[in-house]
């Protein structure tokens, strides 16, 4: 069960993130990256892994491998759940679980994190889970804020960019 107190944290990592305008998940993987100063490289799964998301925190930089063969927008869903894990930076097996094996150019020993997706069973799930909709959630925010007058005037008095 997620708690009050988990709900706030992930609340104020969203809010901390470097949403691009208009939003995109590709630039925001690009800005957090930025904002880290981690490279944070998304890569296609290989075939045979029996997941449809990954993230792998290497010492110097992440990586995020998404299921090609699905729509747009459940990559961009699987990307954003990934992105979730390694905000709240969930302990995983490392290179100790048996995908680690499978993923090409990246050697067991170097992996410090590894967290697939799965069923949601546990906190890291739901919170990875919450995450991602809560990004959503200020994506679709920013948009209805940038097509209605609102959004005008918050520009005019220099508050756009301070909603959480
Ligand atoms: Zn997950």
């Amino acid at each position: 069960m997620l708690t009050r107190r988990t709900l706030r944290e992930c609340r104020a990592l969203v809010a901390g993130l470097p949403m691009p305008r208009p939003f995109s998940v590709p630039e925001l993987v690009e800005a957090l990256a930025r904002q880290r100063g981690r490279p944070i490289h998304v890569r296609a799964l290989p075939t045979g892994a029996d997941v449809c998301g990954v993230w792998i925190r290497l010492p110097a930089d992440d990586v995020i491998y998404v299921e090609e063969k699905t729509s747009r927008l459940h990559r961009d869903h699987i990307v954003l759940h990934e992105i979730g894990h390694l905000l709240r930076d969930h302990p995983g097996p490392g290179g100790a679980h048996p995908l680690a094996r499978v993923l090409p150019d990246l050697s067991p020993e170097l992996i410090e994190r590894l967290l697939t997706r799965t069923a949601y069973t546990t906190d890291e799930e739901q919170e990875a889970e919450l995450i991602a909709s809560l990004i959503r959630t200020a994506a679709r925010a920013q948009r209805s804020w940038t097509s209605g007058v609102l959004g005008e005037f918050e520009t005019a008095l220099g508050l756009r960019g301070s909603w959480q």
